[in-house]
């Protein structure tokens, strides 16, 4: 086995790999903005030269409309070495509202030992983590311990909406024995995790209709119900008094390992001082391993537009997290059915459905899973927790469909102080240092098993 020292990292090659997050928080490659914006190519790019002067071969593989994705590969390896494929992906969120901001979302800024900026944690340092863990392997050793295949997308922070028909079109590329996917976060600064459950994700529209054109709401008020009405009942009917998912027939399963408090949970969301929790049972049962419905969007008049009319038309989005087991397309029909058996005074209602994503979990046991206990191990000095998350995946759930033998391994990047998707997103430098001592000395380790 290997010695305490021989993945230590260099000074000179951290502080490189720190300019890098940096030069890529730069780049504004909001996937939302379209595939082909100015961002999203020079993040592209900066990321094939980097993979190029790293020694990889790398391609581009074209997602029929939507943003390129990134794959390396390093051509060193031995016929019986066992493949990894390393996941990351290239894209983020939008800003958000700029005025919640205290530094510039596109320009990294570091204070406190910490990196700000859009993308700093999701999902630039999952790429980060891969590259310092790639070359302080291949500073350390003289070859890299086994196969190593990357995949850096671009279209993650949309849901994914090509990954089946992109895995489909690259299977034998993407090939592997295991998968390490560096996209969700820590417990906590210094208390490193393993992601090992994720919820899916359905979403629908709903379209309310009452009238074929709005209505003087003093000639018909009284008589003729608005369109926003009967759209609140409907959502109104999606949860019981206490906060809890009213739709019938979902799996839904409690958690005893990991506990959190109400209160915890409340101050770590920001919320109001007045605030209850909703739903029932365990705290991280809600949030990891129970359905959970929420509104997030309504199309109707703004205030600014109100004029006394009865509201034709409105809409809603509805999205529903659902939890591990549970088949993603029987919780869209119990949604819908609920919907339908909800719609009060005879409205007109069509549903158009959006996204459909499987929840995840994986076992504990395997060896890439092994490894990485291991590798967390030495660089945290501690074992990892086993946690799951609220939100999904795309490609976990679509690569184990095609790789049911692949040994999956989801690991943490950033911690709760990281604001994921939200203002003055960060990354802990000395966590991302770990990150990258744990992948390689569990890359070594798997090459070894
Ligand atoms: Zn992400």
């Amino acid at each position: 086995m290997m010695d305490t020292h021989d993945l230590e990292i260099n000074e000179e090659i951290f502080s490189d790999l720190i300019d890098l997050l940096g030069e890529l928080v730069k780049k504004r490659s909001v996937s939302l903005d379209g595939p082909n914006t100015e961002g999203m190519r020079a993040c592209r790019d900066l990321l094939v030269m980097t993979l190029e002067n790293l020694g990889a071969t790398v391609k581009l593989l074209e997602v029929e409309h939507g943003p390129d994705a990134i794959y390396a590969e390093f051509n060193d390896f031995k016929e019986d070495d066992p493949t990894v494929l390393l996941y990351a992906h290239y894209d983020v969120q939008p800003v958000g509202d700029i005025s919640e901001w205290t530094f510039d979302p596109f320009d990294s800024t570091i204070e406190h030992g910490r990196i700000f900026g859009r993308g700093a944690s999701d999902d630039k340092s999952g790429i980060i983590t891969h590259l310092g863990a790639l070359q302080l392997l291949l500073s350390n050793t003289e070859a890299l311990p086994c196969r190593i295949k990357i995949l850096i997308e671009g279209e993650e922070e949309l849901g994914s909406p090509h990954i089946s028909e992109f895995l489909e079109r690259h299977t034998e590329l993407l090939r592997a024995d295991g998968i390490v996917v560096a996209d969700a976060t820590h417990w906590d600064l210094g208390e490193p995790a393993i992601t090992t459950s994720l919820r899916g994700v359905i979403d629908c529209e709903v379209r309310v209709k009452t009238l074929n054109l709005g209505r003087h709401s003093g000639e018909y008020g009284g008589a003729i119900p608005d369109a926003l009405m009967a759209l609140a009942r409907i959502i109104g009917s999606l949860h019981n008094d206490d906060g809890s998912v009213a739709v019938q027939n979902l799996d839904s399963s409690q958690t005893n390992d990991i506990h959190v408090t109400e209160s915890n949970l409340l101050a770590k969301a920001g919320a109001v001082s007045t605030l209850n929790l909703i739903g029932l049972g365990d705290v991280v049962s809600r949030i990891w391993t129970q359905p959970a419905i929420s509104v997030l969007a309504i199309d109707a008049p703004t205030i600014n537009e109100a004029v006394n009319l009865i509201v034709p038309k409105a809409a809603a989005k509805i999205s529903m997290r659902i939890p591990p087991g549970q088949d993603p397309v029987s919780a869209l029909l119990a949604l819908k059915s609920h919907i339908l058996e909800s719609v009060p005074w005879g409205a007109q209602v069509e549903i158009v459905e959006g996204t459909i994503s499987s929840p995840f979990k994986s076992g504990s046991s395997g060896k890439l899973m092994e490894a990485f206990q291991e590798g967390i191990q030495f660089a945290w000095g501690k074992l990892p927790r086993e946690i799951g998350l609220g939100g999904s995946i795309p490609l976990v759930a679509e690569i184990t469909k095609l790789f049911p033998e692949m040994d999956i391994v989801i690991t943490g990047v950033g911690d709760p102080e990281s604001r994921i998707h939200g203002p003055d997103e960060s990354q802990d430098l000395l966590e991302l240092r770990r990150n990258m001592i744990a992948e390689a000395r569990a890359l070594k380790a798997f090459g070894q098993l």
